[in-house]
Order: structure tokens, then C-alpha cells, then sequence
């Protein structure tokens, strides 16, 4: 029977209305969908509270005892109907907000009934509203099928369409009876689930909407964890295996000229024993005769500039051209600044193409590109387009990864008939499981060492109104000759405020830092290019002593004499943001600081994110906090790559060892058949195909 065929509007008790409202808020279309919607939670029900033990703060509890004392109060909208419910240890008062005449029809004084819900303070005083209320007859009945209770997602729009967790929990059993005794038929093959000692998936299925224990709940979520996970690694390895197989990649054995005089005589200091490590893979990779595919992970300041760079000399030295692409004007114009620094007199020629350049510029740049005189291309989204083909690209570098998609990465892949080699850059540094989840088919290398001598930087957190507080310090830094940057928010929603706040900004730090004393530049998106460009190099030569900025000085941008900053109305700022931000200080060998700066009134996950950037300059353990924090789907990067990084039961920070297990049973299975023809892996073929028929099927219908 195949499930994904069957509309869920068809199934007894959904019908089209509720069909519509799964459809739209909860992304169930079929039966299959409905039976892949697991409960985030369960409930235990076998464990009975007592009135006296009640706090405001606990999740959903049950009770038993009387009812009684049904009260109206008030008029209107604020009517409602109370009762006191009563144990042998104390009274707690209910109340309910609509269908009165319901509850006191329904319940008898002096009869015992089962009572479920949250306990809420209301005036200090513990109460519970609309609870579930059960005979204890019916209560018993229902246990039969387990005491632990799925609690399901709903929306406001599902509660109002009767499909509550319970109304989802009525139309699971529903689901459960149309299956009978049919089984749903195994994604994964046999002697895996027989290897691997895993519950079977029929099986797993219902014990995850019924379970009959806990231990067998337990088993079910092991199963169904690992089928997610594995089919993921699954997915990613195979195309990385046939991507491996299907293209030869440009051999780079030489190091040649070009890699040598550079080590020798142009190295503006010693490598760093990460960068060393780094650049020894790379060698390793272009050496062979397979495409490198590298994303190269490193903290703001780790140095990856460098690294890039002399990966592009070694396939200069091998006769080929390289293109390094990075996401803004500005980025893209300082490695053009450092690139041509570094390089000195070596006789190479460097170029730039972006969307400002003048239309004779480029004609003669993809003149240069076809006859080989370019040799290393450096640019914005510019160099995608079609026009733009080389002699011979041997490397392609993409900097600051996360603000392309995978198609821009693709597009690089099609500028030579073998594909160049590619290494992906970023900044923002991935938790290890999502990198090997949503960027698995890269191979990974990581700079996980600072240049010598820098400080870490110190980070403070102040609420607005310490204004004075802080100036005084911005002052004391600017006499020591650092200069600052102050930045605020500026989202495309609220635009126009935006620019309100960053420009009154600009104009009251011009009154509290006067000229000719001091001098103050500002940047936002929404200058023109030569404008930015000016802003900023003004800023890079030291002739302004404060940027005031919006993010758009997020990424790269590299100034060592800066050694504050400071964010304003840090609330509205996400993780990953605000310690790229930072990253923009603490770059030559003076003590930095960054200044967060924001309200008083506090969501708890900004107060979380505050702490973090206060606790910790580390990269990869604010990649953690933000992971979870938000949850993958959110995470920058995540989000083109393509890969259902929404998981349905697994969890990239709960459930790091289970991927890591799916990942090596995958090896596993890939080197003994690297193309999946056993006959033993034809299920898996089979699954992945029907995953991939899934995901365009009913996103295209709808
Ligand atoms: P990111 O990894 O953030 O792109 P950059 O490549 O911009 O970092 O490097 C940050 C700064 O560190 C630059 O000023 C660069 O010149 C400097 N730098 C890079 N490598 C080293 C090193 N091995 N020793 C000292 N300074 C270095
Ligand atoms: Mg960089």
C-alpha cells in the first residue's frame, strides 16, 4: 500500500476542512505525512499529583478527586465559570472560559473524576484553566493502550478546527485502524535493522504515537532517529561518491615557482600551525587526481585570506586561473587591496569584476579571462554569469560560503569543462553536526588557531541610558589613537525606523564628538558604491576615527587599528551576526572590546544570546548556543543548502552520536557498494528514489 498516495481529506474523522488546515499549518497531505507527524513530547499519565505539590511553573499534571461549588462570575467577555476541585491534601480552583453549560452537565458533585492541565498562577494563587475532566471508568479504558500521552504541534488555526494534540491523537488512531494488521513496508533494508538491532519501522511507528512503555518508546525514537539521519548521510555521500566518480579532477602535483618565491620572500609573517595544517590538505587534495571540494572552516581573524591565496598560487603553478568570490563590493575590493599587497612585484595579474564595473572594463576582462593574460579573478555574484569564461579555471574560492546557495556554488562548477577545484570559506563557524549534515558531501578542514598576540577580545553588556558611561570610554580609546565602530540595526521590515535611529545616531555622536577634534564617517546599504568605497577607505587609512554602520560592515572587512565596537539595540541582532561583528575588532595586537547596547525589557532568548557573546569569544561554542537556540532551519546557510535541514525526531544537538554512527554505517555500506547494486541495498535505492518523488510531488500539487 503505498500511503503517499492516499489525500489525508479521505481519511475518517479529517474531511476537507481539516484537510485544508493540515495541509497548510501542519504539512500533512497524505496518510504517510499524518504518520510521519511525530509528537514532540509524551506525556506520563500513570503519575497522579496532589493538590498540595502544584506550582505555577509545571507542565501538564493530573489529579483526582471531587468537583464541586460551580460558580458564573462576571459579564460579557470576561464571563466564566469556576469550580473547586478537591483531594484529601487541599483545593485548587478551576475555571473555564466558554462551553459551561457543558462542564456542569457533565459533572456530578460528589463522584471522583480524573482531572488534566496546566497549573497557571492567577493572583497568586494556583489554578487550572479548561481542564480535561474524565470519569475514572473511561480514564482506566483509555490507559489500556499505554499511560504515555503524544503531545503533538498544533497551531491556533488547527485548536479551532478540532485538531488539538488530542483531535491529532484521534485521527493517529484513526490511521492506526485503517493499517490493521498491514505493514508499512521497511525503508531501510533487513540486515541493517538486524545489524543495527533496530526496531522494525512498522513497529516503531505505532509505538510512537502508542507506545506501550516507555522502553519501547525509547526503541522507536532510536529507530526513527537514525532512519532521519542515516538517510541524510545516505543521500549526501552518494553524491559525493558519484561526484567522484564522475569527474576527474585538474591535476595540481607541482609546487612550483610561484608557491615557493611567495613562501620565501613574500610571506608577510610566519604561517600559523592551523593554517600549516590546512594548506598541507589542500596541497593533498589538488595533488590528486580528484576535484577538491573543501569547505574550510575558521573563525573571524583565523586567517583563511592567506590560506586562499596560496591555494590559488599552487594552481597558478600547475598553468591554471583561479576566481575568488566573495559576498559584497567591499569584501571583494579589500582582497583585491591585500592580494595585490601580498604579492608584491610577483608578476601576476590580479583583477576585479563587480556590478560597477564600466561596461569597457569588462569587455577587456573576459578578453583577459579567455586568452589566460588574467590570471587570478577576483569579484562579487559578478563572475557568475554566463559571459564570464576563462581559458583554463583551476580553482575557484568562494568566500564567506553561507551568503551563497548551493546553485551560485554549482554555477562556478560549469566555467571549465572538468570542474575547477573548489574551497568554500566561512566565518561563521557550523556546529560539527550540522556541518555534516547540511554541508556533508564537503570534506572539511578546520583553522582552529588565532595568529599569535591577539587579545582576546573583552565584550560588556549596558542597557541604553549608560550613555554617558560609554562615551567616556569611546573617548579614552580614541585618545589613544584606536578608532570605533558603532553599528546599528537595520532590517528591510522596519527600513525607514531604521535609518531614523542610525541617523539621529550619526548626528548626536557628531555633537558629542565634535570636529575638528574628532571625525566621524557613516556606511549602510544604501549609499552608492563609490560612496561606501570612500566611507570606508577613509576609515581603513584612520582619516575617520568612528564608522557609524549598519551590518553591511558585517563580513570581512578589515581594519586592525579598530579596536572597539559597539552595537546598538543588540536585542535585535542574531548570534552568528553579532559575533561576526565583534570579529570586526581584536585584529592587530591592542586590547579590544565589544559594547552591546539595548533595552531593558528583555525576550529570554536575547538574554541568552547577550550571555553567550559576554561568556565566550569562541566561534564554534556560540555556533552551538545559536544552534540551540533557533533550531537548524534558522541557521544562516541552512537554509540553501537544500537539504530538509527541518528534522521531523532528530535532533543536531541532542542526538550528535547517533549521527555520527549513521554517518559511519553509511561509509560502511558505500565502500562495499559504492553504487548501491547489491541486490542486499535495493531498498535503499528504493526509499531514497520515493524521498526524492516526495519532496516534488505534493510541493508542486498544493
Ligand atoms: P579571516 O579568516 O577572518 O578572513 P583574514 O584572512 O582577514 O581573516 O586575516 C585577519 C588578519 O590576520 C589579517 O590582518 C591578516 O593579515 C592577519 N594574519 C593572517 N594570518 C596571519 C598569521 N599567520 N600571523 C599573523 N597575522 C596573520
Ligand atoms: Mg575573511
Amino acid at each position: 500500500m503505498d500511503l503517499r498516495s492516499l489525500d489525508i481529506k479521505n481519511l475518517q474523522g479529517v474531511g476537507l476542512k481539516k484537510a485544508e488546515v493540515l495541509k497548510s499549518d501542519a504539512n500533512i497531505f497524505s496518510y504517510e505525512d499524518l504518520l510521519y507527524y511525530f509528537p514532540y513530547k509524551h506525556i506520563d499519565r500513570s503519575r497522579f499529583y496532589k493538590v498540595n505539590e502544584l506550582r505555577g511553573n509545571m507542565p501538564y499534571v493530573q489529579l483526582y478527586g471531587q468537583i464541586r461549588n460551580f460558580k458564573t462570575l462576571g459579564e460579557g467577555r470576561k464571563k466564566r465559570l469556576t469550580a473547586q476541585f478537591i483531594d484529601n491534601t487541599g483545593i485548587l480552583e478551576l475555571v473555564w472560559f466558554k462551553g459551561a453549560d457543558y462542564v456542569i452537565k457533565n459533572i456530578t458533585p460528589k463522584q471522583n473524576f480524573v482531572i488534566f492541565g496546566k497549573p497557571t498562577v492567577f493572583n497568586k494563587r494556583v489554578n487550572m484553566a479548561h481542564p480535561e475532566v474524565e470519569r475514572p471508568e473511561d480514564f482506566k479504558r483509555k490507559l489500556q493502550g499505554g499511560a504515555l500521552m503524544p503531545v503533538y504541534n498544533t497551531s491556533e488555526r488547527m485548536k479551532k478546527s478540532y485538531l488539538s494534540s488530542k483531535g491529532i491523537q484521534r485521527i493517529q488512531a484513526n490511521l492506526r485502524n485503517f493499517l490493521g494488521m498491514s505493514r508499512v513496508s521497511d525503508t531501510l533494508p533487513f540486515y541493517l535493522v538486524e545489524q543495527e538491532r533496530l526496531m522494525r519501522l512498522d513497529e516503531a511507528l505505532k509505538q510512537i504515537h502508542f507506545p506501550e512503555s516507555a522502553q519501547q518508546l525509547a526503541k522507536a525514537q532510536l529507530r526513527l532517529k537514525f532512519e532521519e539521519l542515516f538517510l541524510i548521510q545516505l543521500r549526501t555521500l552518494r553524491t559525493k561518491h558519484m561526484r567522484m566518480d564522475k569527474y576527474r579532477g585538474l591535476p595540481c602535483p607541482l609546487i612550483g615557482d610561484l608557491f615557493n618565491d611567495f613562501f620565501n620572500n613574500h610571506l608577510p609573517f610566519d604561517l600559523t600551525g592551523a593554517q600549516k595544517r590546512v594548506i598541507r590538505e589542500i596541497r593533498q587534495d589538488m595533488g590528486r587526481e580528484i576535484q577538491m571540494n573543501r569547505l574550510l572552516q575558521g573563525d573571524v581573524g583565523s586567517g583563511k585570506t592567506l590560506v586562499a591565496l596560496m591555494t590559488i598560487l599552487i594552481a597558478l603553478d600547475n598553468g591554471y586561473q583561479a576566481c575568488l568570490m566573495a559576498p559584497t563590493e567591499i569584501l571583494a575590493h579589500q582582497h583585491l587591496e591585500s592580494i595585490t599587497e601580498m604579492l608584491g612585484n610577483m608578476d601576476i595579474n590580479v583583477r576585479l569584476l563587480t556590478g560597477s564595473t564600466k561596461k569597457a572594463e569588462r569587455a577587456e576582462i573576459h578578453t583577459g579571462l579567455l586568452d589566460g593574460s588574467i590570471h587570478i579573478l577576483i569579484g562579487t555574484h559578478a563572475l557568475l554569469e554566463n559571459i564570464v569564461q576563462f581559458k583554463n579555471l583551476g580553482i575557484a574560492v568562494i568566500d564567506e560560503q553561507h551568503r551563497f546557495g548551493v546553485a551560485q556554488r554549482s554555477k562556478l562548477w560549469n566555467k571549465n569543462q572538468d570542474p575547477p577545484h573548489v574551497l568554500v570559506m566561512t566565518a561563521t563557524p557550523i556546529p560539527r553536526t550540522l556541518a555534516m549534515t547540511v554541508y556533508g558531501d564537503l570534506d572539511v578542514s578546520i583553522i582552529d588557531e588565532l595568529p599569535p598576540g591577539r587579545k582576546p577580545i573583552k565584550t560588556v553588556h549596558y542597557f541604553e541610558g549608560k550613555q554617558i558611561e560609554v562615551e567616556q570610554f569611546m573617548r579614552k580609546e580614541l585618545a589613544k589613537g584606536r578608532q570605533i565602530y558603532v553599528v546599528y540595526p537595520l532590517i528591510q521590515e522596519s527600513e525607514k525606523l531604521d535609518m531614523k535611529s542610525l541617523e539621529e545616531g550619526f548626528e548626536h555622536l557628531k555633537k558629542s564628538f565634535p570636529e575638528p577634534e574628532y571625525s566621524i564617517g557613516i556606511v549602510h546599504g544604501k549609499l552608492k558604491n563609490e560612496d561606501k568605497d570612500l566611507a570606508m577607505n577613509a576609515f581603513a587609512k584612520g582619516e575617520t576615527q568612528i564608522l557609524v554602520a549598519t551590518t553591511v560592515i558585517e563580513v570581512g572587512v578589515n581594519v586592525p587599528n579598530a579596536s572597539v565596537m559597539m552595537i546598538n539595540s543588540t536585542e535585535r541582532f542574531g548570534l552568528s551576526q553579532l559575533h561576526q561583528l565583534r570579529g570586526r575588532v581584536g585584529r592587530g595586537a591592542e586590547q579590544s572590546y565589544c559594547i552591546l547596547t539595548s533595552s531593558y525589557k528583555l525576550s529570554e532568548e536575547s538574554k541568552l544570546r547577550i550571555q553567550t557573546m559576554v561568556g565566550t569569544n569562541d566561534g564554534f561554542e556560540i555556533a552551538e548556543a545559536d544552534l540551540k537556540l533557533r533550531g537548524p532551519g534558522d541557521l544562516e546557510g541552512t537554509q540553501q543548502s537544500g537539504i530538509p535541514i527541518q528534522l521531523k525526531i532528530a535532533s543536531l544537538t541532542r542526538d550528535a552520536q547517533i549521527l555520527q554512527h549513521a554517518r559511519d554505517v553509511t561509509e560502511a555500506i558505500l565502500s562495499e557498494d559504492p553504487k548501491l547494486e547489491l541486490e542486499k541495498n535495493a531498498v535503499l535505492v528504493d526509499t531514497l528514489r520515493k524521498q526524492k518523488a516526495a519532496q516534488i510531488n505534493w510541493s508542486v500539487i498544493s
